[in-house]
């Protein structure tokens, strides 16, 4: 995978902050440090590593968890956020009939990555124009055309003229219609007043929809450079940098190109056609952190934070009327949160790592009772959980199937969780005792 060493090492911080035996300030000292070693060595700037994880030491300081979030979740979040931040935003890309300019200097991969681009495109169904506007070199123009039959689109090329925009013009004119067009043009070794006047020539007969920087990622910090200046001259939409395989310093190219404001859409990992990658930021870096589907995850974190109905149940908590439906309330947005394993992998607030399957199995299917047990309870019953007595016990446990044993556990557990809101000295403590209630691993060390 691309920028393996960076990722394995992000890994291993994510990991020491989830087995740490505490959140506390020499563990973010030591996070700091390891983060701050990772990614100097994938090459990213010194200043924007310092700031990164300054911001990470300020908000995991500063900032409060949100409620029912403990410090390691926090602080795990945090440095996801900070990572991604330095990498932009993603950006939809369209796969549709469109134009497309492709720019760049020599040897950076910008007629490999329009023939990646063509297949790209015709893989999902969309035809393909490639256009041969690179006259400086002959040999661009054969390069070009035996991608084109590689790929199965359409071609065109005019070996007779060298002016680049009248070339376009004659494409345009002879593709059939609906096809996505993407023009190869000259580079040059730098960017250039004659190559900046090409483009624009180019440009005003194309009037492209993208305008696509190619750059080498093994030009590493430099690459951010390049494409500021491309982006100055002729205005990018977007960039794809190539040869992210095997370059070390891929992180600084990634990092650099895109503080310089255009964001990166497509990676090149290989000079075969169908190396080529769309890159968005945040599942690049969940990947990167060995985090699987942590966006859905975090979406899914947060409709539960931001939940008006648990937030009903936080409060009625904190005021001591935390009643069976309240309750019944939060074991919904647990069960909404999707297969428990995956929460507990992805949230070491719930002692991921240590929890072995056997208390796993065993918090799920107590968890899974108890709401069934709770559908056999009337309304009465969940508002007013003190009319429940022995007789109604062995009611509800009929209904549900429960042995009332059973019924008499949910209605201690439910006991604790109130009497612990009611006594609720801090928010801290009320966490505490949630994360022991809902089972799997310790209580966070804050
Ligand atoms: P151009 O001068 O910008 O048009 O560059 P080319 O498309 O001719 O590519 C220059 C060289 O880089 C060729 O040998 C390509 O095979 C190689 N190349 C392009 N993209 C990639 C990539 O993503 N990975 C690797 N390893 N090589 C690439
Ligand atoms: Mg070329």
């Amino acid at each position: 995978m691309v920028l393996d060493s960076l990722g394995k090492s992000l890994r291993g911080v994510l990991q020491k902050i989830a087995r740490g035996s505490a959140v506390d300030e020499a563990l973010l000292s030591e996070v700091v440090r390891d983060i701050q070693r990772a990614l100097l060595q994938a090459d990213v700037n010194v200043q924007l590593t310092l700031e990164l994880t300054q911001r990470v030491r300020r908000r995991a300081t500063g900032e409060k968890p949100p409620a029912g979030a403990s410090l390691r979740d926090f602080l795990i979040r945090i440095i996801y956020e900070e990572v991604r931040n330095i990498l932009g935003k993603d950006r939809p890309f369209e796969l549709k009939p469109r134009r497309i300019l492709m720019a760049g200097l020599f040897g950076q991969g910008k007629t490999t990555t329009a023939g990646k681009l063509a297949r790209y495109f015709q893989k999902k169904g969309v035809r393909v124009g490639l256009v041969a506007a690179d006259m400086h070199r002959p040999a661009a123009v054969d390069q070009l055309e035996q991608l084109a039959k590689k790929v199965g689109c359409e071609f065109y090329a005019n070996r007779a003229e060298r002016r680049a925009e009248v070339i376009v013009g004659e494409a345009l004119a002879r593709f059939p219609p609906h096809l996505a067009v993407i023009v190869d043009t000259a580079g040059r070794s730098g960017i250039d007043r004659e190559l900046v006047e090409e483009l624009q020539r180019v440009k005003t007969a194309l009037a492209p929809d993208e305008v696509l920087l190619v750059v080498d990622a093994a030009m590493g910090q430099a690459a951010g450079r390049s494409a500021e200046a491309f982006h100055k001259a002729v205005g990018l939409t977007g960039v794809i940098l190539t040869k992210l395989d095997g370059s070390a310093k891929g992180g600084g190219a990634l990092s650099a190109v895109s503080v310089s404001g255009a964001p990166i859409l497509f990676i090149g990992t290989g000079e075969h056609l169908d190396e080529l990658e769309r890159f968005e930021p945040t599942r690049f870096v969940s990947r990167l952190l060995g985090m699987g589907d942590i966006q859905t995850l975090l979406e899914r974190f947060e409709d539960l934070t931001n939940k008006e109905a648990a937030e009903h149940a936080a409060k009625a908590m904190m005021s001591g009327r935390f009643t069976l439906r309240d309750m019944r309330t939060q074991l919904d947005s647990l069960g909404q949160m999707g297969p428990f394993s995956k929460i507990l992998s992805a949230f070491p607030m719930f002692g991921a790592g240590k929890v072995d399957d056997a208390t796993l199995d065993a918090t799920q299917r107590r968890l899974k009772r108890f709401r069934t047990i709770l559908d056999s309870m009337t309304a009465e019953e969940l508002d007013h959980p003190q009319v429940i007595k022995a007789e109604r016990v062995h009611r509800i446990a009929r209904g549900s199937g429960a042995h009332p044993q059973e019924v008499r556990a949910l209605l201690k557990q439910y006991e604790t969780t109130r009497k612990a809101a009611h006594g609720l000295v801090s928010n801290r403590r009320l966490r505490r005792q949630l994360e022991k209630q809902f089972g799997a691993g310790e209580a966070p060390a804050e």
